[in-house]
């Protein structure tokens, strides 16, 4: 007997063969009845002639609750009548586990089905293939990413996610017991990363959770998300660090054009690779830019999620999907970034992705009284941060880096509607669970 489970591998056979999966669907038409039989790779059908079946397996096989677990022994015969080309009439089955009714939620049901109750039954959302789709492609995007980060000579690494001291401001950070004192989860491994650079480890990249207590509810934000961070040194300027980033962007949408491609086509999904370098605005272009398109805002002010997106439109009419919004002002940037001198502006780049941004990045400021000078500047209690600024004390190379939201991105490239799409079990304002 010929044991598979994947329907490619029968095509090949003949003879008897083993199939395992869920029962999807079940038609019976009086004399004869079918079913539709689904694993990961696709579906099989599953005839049975009433009179050529064993009737006490016809009757047992034609009555399972759909979404039940079996094991289905038959023949394989060809058939022109089906997509794969060959059916199985069966011989013998075995129950593996029995589905309760009704079903939570449809599989194949064609009903429009709500964000919360799909989430509140991922397990059951999951079994459709074109939301396994996403995460299967979810999985090529984190294996290209490792082999990409390995050709250019990176190390990857993990930093702790509970933390004595948060990086990116108090406003997201979720305060929790640590033995008696207070501690938080990690918003972003950007300490960390930037101490390492100071030991010689001196290209690292790390893939791991971050955790924003965002209090809005958007179809960007989450409270629990995959952060790509990468940290080098020896750059000479910003200018260093986009290029970089645009050589692993293209080779992951390249990549993802070519491994994705059975799953893009089941989401219908076409990835366009835009040329690199990208296109680089520097904030104040954006402004004018805005204000010409009737968004005024002032010189410092945040772009905004409106001013975000409106770019996004105006760079999507000269073909652009993926650009630069560089030298952002330096109070709109973190303590961490280096100061364009005699400017107000900052040497940080933001990487925006058809309207809406997926990276942040910039040049560090390396310069252990500079960097003090900053954290002052912008309020911040030095002592607390004093594990940081050690490192910073006896040899810091010129050095920045990046962090890239990972289901941003995905998000994007899929043109999906909604960040929790892109995350198989999201936390967010009001969902801790499943
Ligand atoms: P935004 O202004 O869009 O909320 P941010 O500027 O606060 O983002 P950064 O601190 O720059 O975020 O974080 C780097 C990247 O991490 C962002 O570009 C984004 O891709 C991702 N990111 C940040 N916050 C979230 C979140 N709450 N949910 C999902 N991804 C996030
Ligand atoms: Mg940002």
């Amino acid at each position: 007997m010929n044991i598979c489970r994947d329907s490619e591998t029968i095509s090949t056979g003949d003879g008897v063969v083993e199939v395992k999966g869920w029962v999807q669907d079940i038609r019976n038409l009086g004399g004869i009845s079918f079913i539709v039989l689904r694993d990961r790779h696709g579906t099989i059908q599953i005839t049975l002639p009433k009179k050529k079946i064993d009737p006490e397996l016809f009757e047992k096989l034609t009555t399972l609750p759909r979404e039940s677990v079996v094991s289905v022994v038959g023949e394989v015969k060809s058939s022109d009548q089906t997509e794969l080309g060959l059916e199985l009439i069966p011989l013998s089955f075995e129950l593996y586990s029995k589905a309760d009714v009704p079903l939570p939620m449809g599989v194949v049901d064609k009903v429009n089905v709500e964000m919360d109750t799909r989430l509140n039954n991922r397990f059951m959302d999951l079994r459709k293939p074109e939301i396994r789709a996403i995460f299967e492609i979810k999985s090529m995007m984190l294996e290209l990413l490792n082999e990409a980060m390995a050709n250019n000579g990176f190390s990857q690494v993990s930093t702790p996610k509970l933390v004595e001291s948060g990086a990116e401001g108090g406003a997201t950070l979720f305060e929790l017991d640590y033995f008696g004192k207070p501690a938080y989860l990690a918003q972003s491994p950007q300490l960390y990363k930037q101490m390492l650079m100071s030991t010689g480890l001196d290209r690292i990249y790390e893939i791991g959770p971050a955790f924003r207590a965002e209090r809005s509810n958007t179809n960007r934000h989450v409270t629990e998300f995959i952060s790509f961070d990468g940290e080098m040194s020896w750059i000479s300027s910003q200018s260093d660090i986009m290029k970089m980033i645009e050589n692993i962007i293209d080779r992951i949408l390249k990549g993802l054009k070519e491994k994705g491609k059975k799953q893009l086509a089941i989401l219908g999904k076409e990835i366009s690779v835009p040329p690199v370098p990208y296109p680089v605005l520097t904030y104040s272009e954006c402004l004018r830019m805005l204000e010409k398109a009737g968004m005024k805002l002032n010189e410092g002010d945040d772009l905004g999620t409106e001013g975000e997106k409106l770019i996004g439109d105006l760079m999507s009419e000269k073909g652009h999907e993926l650009y630069w919004i560089h030298e952002y002002p330096e109070v709109e940037k973190p303590f961490y970034i280096m100061e364009k001198e005699g400017t107000p502006y900052s040497f940080s780049f933001d990487l925006d992705y058809k309207g809406q941004e997926i990276s942040s990045g910039g040049q560090r400021e390396h310069r252990y009284d500079k960097l003090v000078e900053r954290m002052k500047k912008k309020g911040m209690d030095t002592e607390s941060f004093g594990f940081y600024l050690d490192a910073f004390k006896y040899g810091m190379p010129p050095h920045g880096g990046w962090g890239i939201g990972i289901e941003r991105m995905l998000v994007k490239m899929l043109d999906l509607q909604n960040i929790r799409e892109a995350i198989l079990f999201p936390r967010d304002l009001s969902r801790l669970s499943p």
